[in-house]
This record gives C-alpha cells, structure tokens and sequence, in this order.
C-alpha cells in the first residue's frame, strides 16, 4: 500500500505536469471539445458555398430564357399564318381555321334563340393583308408604331393570322363595330356570359398593360391546336 500510495503520487503529478503543460496538448484537447461545433459551422458554410455556386448560374440561366421567350414586337406575340388547307369560308369574305368553324356558327345560332344578332366582322387576315392595314392605316392616321400597334398587330403579331381569331358586332347597333362601345351592347353581354361555353376567350381585356381593350376580337380555344397555338399568350397574362 505504501509503495502504491508512492506511486500514485509520484504517477499523477507527472501525468499532470506532462500532460497539461504542453502546450500543444492543451490546443488538441481544446479542438477535441470544440470539433463538433467546427465540423458544423464548416459543414453550414460549405452548403452555403455549395448552394450559392449550384443557384447562382441557375438563376442566371432562367433569366435568359424568360428573356429569349419573350419575342413580343410593341406587346403582340408573333404568330404563323396558318396554311390555307385549314381554312374554310363560313361567310362570302370570311374564313377561320377549320377547328373553330362548327363552334363560331353554333355560338351564332344559340344567341339568335335568345334574340341576339352577332355579326361576324372579320375572321382570317393573311400576313400580307395584315401589313396593309398596320403600314396604310399608321400612315393615313398620321401615327408612330408603337401608338398604332395599341390598336393593331404588326404583320406577323395577328391573331387574325392563325384562323382562330374572329371580330364581333351586334347586327342591331352597327354604329359599334371595332369601337369599346360595343362593351355596351347586348350582343357583348350575351357572349360574356355565354362565349366560353363555346370556348370562346376575349383576347384584350382592360388589364392589358400593351394593347388597347377590344370588347369585339374573341379567340378560339377548342382545340389542341388553338391550344397551342394561344399557350405563350396565356402563359404570360
Ligand atoms: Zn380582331
């Protein structure tokens, strides 16, 4: 026993001395303890890092898209003329694409039951009659590009171009075609209660900070070709 006790105390003061006095034993103990805490705070900053380096050029990407998507000319998108093949004659001057055909005469005849008279103003523009009117009419009314195109698509921008489009009046009250008063007629509060029954979709509302509001120009969504045909326009409105 004597000669443990001897031990003992000649044993703990030299495990002290050698053990805490080095210095560089002090820092490994302190860096044992505080190693949870340096792992995570290395941890949080390399996810920062990670994330930041991984979004950054994401966010960059998304932007150019968004950027190279938006191919409107004075707010109209652009539009293919659609082929002749798909068009049909529904009046003597007035043609649609095919798909839209059945419905617009359908629509016509359902609001007739209820003692409206639409009047089908026009229908398919082609791009070249559609350049006359946006370069003849800017030039007789005097009026730069960008104040025409509040009324009228550029060549190329038209609706009017894809068939599916079609220009509204009230065969009662003719004084209102291709005015904003036609917003007063009956024919105009019949097709805003009944048009979408016959997927029909007024195209300028009052919302749209480009184009001047067109309580007349009614678009066909119907069919999967219209659909897509309209997909960039909805997307972005
Ligand atoms: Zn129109």
């Amino acid at each position: 026993m004597e000669l443990n006790k001897d031990i003992d105390q000649f044993d703990i003061p030299l495990a002290k001395r050698t053990y805490l006095n080095n210095p560089n034993s002090i820092l490994f103990k302190k860096l044992f303890i505080f190693s949870p805490f340096l792992l995570l705070i290395f941890s949080v900053a390399a996810l920062r890092f990670n994330r930041n380096v991984e979004l950054i050029p994401l966010n960059n990407l998304k932007f150019q898209v968004e950027r190279n998507l938006d191919t409107r000319i004075l707010g109209h998108l652009p539009y293919n003329e659609t082929p002749k093949e798909k068009l049909v004659l529904i009046e003597p001057n007035i043609q649609v694409h095919m798909d839209m055909r059945d419905s617009l005469l359908k629509m016509r005849e359902e609001a007739k039951k209820d003692g409206i008279y639409l009047v089908l103003l026009s229908g398919f523009r082609s791009i070249n009659l559609q350049n006359d009117i946006f370069y003849s009419l800017k030039s007789i009314r005097n009026q730069e590009a960008a104040e025409r195109a509040r009324v009228s698509a550029p060549p190329g921008y038209s609706e009017h171009s894809t068939g599916f489009a079609i220009d509204i009046g009230d065969a009662t009250q003719r004084e209102t075609d291709f005015e904003t008063d036609f917003e007063n007629t009956d024919a105009f509060r019949w097709l805003i209660k009944n048009a979408a029954k016959f997927h029909f979709k007024l195209s300028f509302n009052k919302d749209n900070k480009y184009i001047d509001y067109e309580p007349w120009h009614w678009r066909y969504e119907g069919s999967i070709e219209a659909l897509k045909v309209f997909e960039s326009s909805n997307r972005k409105s």
